[in-house]
């Protein structure tokens, strides 16, 4: 068996779902299950939706239901045309009336609670609606294609803890369940099709894994199946030595390992989520970054450690970030400051990502996302506090860098004419990262690019 999933990019129209499909077809004799995410920027209207529903903006709530509607008949309808070209037109009035039941329940919650406070599992709801339109697009059109295709529901193994917004699998429930379902659909099936991002608490709620998870999906199936490998099918090259989107001349990294690889994800690179390579390595099954529009290309493949060479292996970013800084010279000589600065962050339920020490002061980033006016007000009992807002943290990701002859000298020399706020090196070695003011990020990322990989590097 192996595990496929698509990004939005892969599902985003017709003939996106169309290469999609001639990917798949190409991998039956492997069994594949297939995980898709919502088509792209659908995820981001719905909570365009939920936003527009609790502000009571009926008339917006509306345009977005039909646009939505609309988006996705015409997904079908350009699938529909193609299948024509070969085969008889494939009656589309079923997956027609599936669209509409999905958006008619769109718009019953949004009328319910229009002017409200959504609950949250109404709200995981809403927003799993790509999901459920995007599979059952793709499940209709592979059999209109001949593809003989089954659909599992997610939410019927796809067990989860009840904090809805960003729920974590419950991972013996979920391999009570997914091997049952997944065999059962495989019955009468050549290819298993299912939905990322969504799970279902053990009380039958609807909950998601948090934006971008459905590459954690399909890595947790490749675990709970055993799969041979699992392939996230995107719109690049693999895993390529910094953003392509950013920076001009990138590459795609042939291999790279799962702790550097999961080390890229926490540092910003959107190309997998942080957490979609812990349930591959914890059974050693390589993980496969490739490129839905380009599928000749080599991609990148994430395996153990031991096959991986030391060396930096790609430039990652967290564009809007801040930093928090307390100063306290009450700190000097005494124990127990830094548990009190922590437990604070952690009452606050704030997450940090960088951290650096000196004598009589401690810097953290946060993301900018993250609401901090009571974690400063609570902080500031212990010291003075300063929030340094507007800067991007830039990280170079590789297995040893610091012990990789001329790494650092390389970073201080790319960025000396920019000022650091502050500066950390992960106590993995994998990661070394610096704080710069926001507008000088994309620069500093190309300067760092060219001196690690562009000159004859
Ligand atoms: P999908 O919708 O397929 O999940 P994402 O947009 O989540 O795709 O992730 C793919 C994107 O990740 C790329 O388009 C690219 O802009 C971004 N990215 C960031 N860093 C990297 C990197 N080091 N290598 C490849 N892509 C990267
Ligand atoms: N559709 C979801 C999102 O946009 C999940 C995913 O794409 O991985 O966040
Ligand atoms: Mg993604």
């Amino acid at each position: 068996m192996i595990v496929m999933k698509f990004g939005g990019t892969s599902v985003g129209d017709a003939a996106a779902m169309s290469r999609t499909i001639s990917i798949v077809r190409e991998k039956l004799r492997s069994k594949p299950v297939v995980v898709v995410s919502a088509c792209a920027g659908v995820t981001n209207q719905l909570h365009q939706l939920v936003d527009l529903t609790e502000a009571g903006e009926r008339d917006s709530c509306e345009e977005i239901i039909t646009k939505l509607k609309d988006r996705h008949k015409d997904i079908v309808d350009g699938l529909a045309l193609s299948v024509a070209v070969k085969r008889p037109t494939p009656d589309t009035s079923g997956i027609y009336a599936t669209i509409e039941k999905f958006c008619n329940s769109l718009w019953t919650l949004c009328k319910a609670h229009l002017g409200g406070q959504i609950p949250d599992a109404d709200k995981a709801y809403m927003l799993s609606m790509g999901e459920y339109m995007s599979s059952n697009i793709l499940c209709f059109m592979m059999n209109a294609l001949g593809l003989k295709t089954a659909l599992a529901d997610a939410r019927h193994f796809m067990i989860t803890s009840a904090n809805y917004m960003s729920a974590m699998p419950n991972v013996p429930e979920v391999v009570k369940r997914a091997t049952n379902i997944i065999d059962k659909a495989f019955k009468n099936a050549d290819v298993v099709v299912t939905q990322g991002f969504m799970g279902v608490t053990m009380e039958g709620d609807p909950t998601i894994l948090g934006r971008g998870s459905s590459d954690y999906t399909a890595s947790l199936l490749g675990m709970v199946l055993d799969a041979d490998r699992i392939e996230i099918w995107t719109d690049v090259d693999g895993i390529c030595t910094a953003d392509p989107n950013l920076v001009e001349n990138t590459r795609g990294i042939g291999k790279i390992s799962y702790e550097e690889a999961a080390e890229l994800a926490r540092f910003g690179a959107k190309v997998l989520h942080p957490l979609s390579i812990e349930p591959a390595a914890s059974k050693n099954i390589p993980l496969y970054v490739l490129n839905s529009m380009n599928p000749s290309a080599e991609g990148t493949v994430v395996l153990a450690s031991s096959c991986i060479f030391d060396g930096v292996k790609s430039i990652s970013y967290n564009e809007n970030i801040r930093v928090i800084n307390i100063y306290s010279p009450k700190m000097i000589n005494t124990s127990g400051f830094m548990a009190k600065i922590f437990t604070i962050f952690e009452k606050q339920g704030v997450s940090v990502d960088m951290i650096s020490t000196s004598e009589a002061s401690v810097s953290v980033t946060v993301d900018a996302s993250v609401a901090i006016d009571p974690l400063v007000k609570e902080l500031s009992r212990l010291g003075n506090i300063r929030v340094d807002r507007d800067k991007s943290q830039v990280s170079i990701i590789g297995k040893n860098i610091i012990g990789v002859k001329g790494a650092v000298a390389a970073v201080f020399d790319a960025v000396s004419d920019s000022k650091i706020y502050m500066m950390s090196q992960g106590s993995s070695f994998l990661n070394l990262s610096i704080v710069v003011d926001r507008p000088e990020m994309v620069n500093v990322i190309r300067k760092l690019h060219k001196v690690f990989f562009e000159n004859g590097n």
